[in-house]
């Protein structure tokens, strides 16, 4: 399988990483969309939610709660975002779920 994510995940191409569990990463976007742009990726390839089993979905939990632990590595004292692009409508491009995470700055809401 040909997946980007899962090939920083291995190690194949070399990332720096914010920071590393056993279970996600975090890495900074390379195309910032706003003044802190982090991605957390799980260590285990699935696409979707929907698709998900019910041992990636309680990772997934762990993970939204471990992030929110984070709050000098991702700058999110005075608040952040939390975005998970699910398929062709929301734009999602890399087929490896992760999430994004905005910080550092006053955000507006732009859903298109
Ligand atoms: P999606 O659109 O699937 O929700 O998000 C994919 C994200 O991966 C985009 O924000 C994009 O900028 C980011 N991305 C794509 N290729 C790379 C890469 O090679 N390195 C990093 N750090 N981020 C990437
Ligand atoms: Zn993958």
């Amino acid at each position: 399988m040909d997946c980007l994510f899962c090939k920083f995940v291995s190690g194949e191409i070399p990332i720096q990483k914010v920071y590393e569990d056993c279970d996600f990463i975090i890495i900074k976007d390379i195309a910032p969309q706003a003044k802190n742009h982090f991605l957390a990726i799980p260590k285990q390839h699935f696409k979707l939610l929907s698709e998900a089993t019910e041992e990636q979905s309680l990772m997934v939990g762990k993970m939204l709660k471990k992030i929110s632990t984070l709050t000098k590595e991702l700058e999110l004292e005075n608040g952040y975002r939390l975005v998970i692009n699910q398929g062709d409508d929301a734009g999602q491009t890399v087929f490896h779920l992760h999430v994004h995470i905005l910080s550092g700055q006053k955000m507006g809401w732009q859903p298109a």
